[in-house]
């Protein structure tokens, strides 16, 4: 996989939300840090989410070509989460 950014090589990484410790998958560029979530890793994550609080939403939203997630009342997160594109 490439970077849509940069064209480097992506490389499959764990990452961490630190305000909620939460694991999450990701692919992360070895040139520009570019990070990216696909589909199944998005799932993940929100799963993750939907445990630690049941009472909140996870919303995936996909805007022409990109996929985007956002996580109600979680703006950190959405923050951390780069659009992932190219899948
Ligand atoms: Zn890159």
């Amino acid at each position: 996989m490439e970077c849509p950014i940069c064209k480097g090589k992506m490389e499959k990484i764990v990452d961490e939300i630190k305000q909620d410790k939460v694991g999450f998958e990701a692919f992360k560029c070895s040139s520009c840090g570019e990070e990216l979530v696909n589909m199944k890793q998005l799932k993940e994550l929100s799963d993750k989410y939907r445990e630690l609080r049941k009472s909140k939403e996870t919303i995936f939203a996909k805007w022409g070509n990109s996929l985007a997630v956002r996580i109600l009342c979680y703006p950190e997160t959405a923050r951390h989460l780069k659009t992932a594109r190219h899948f």
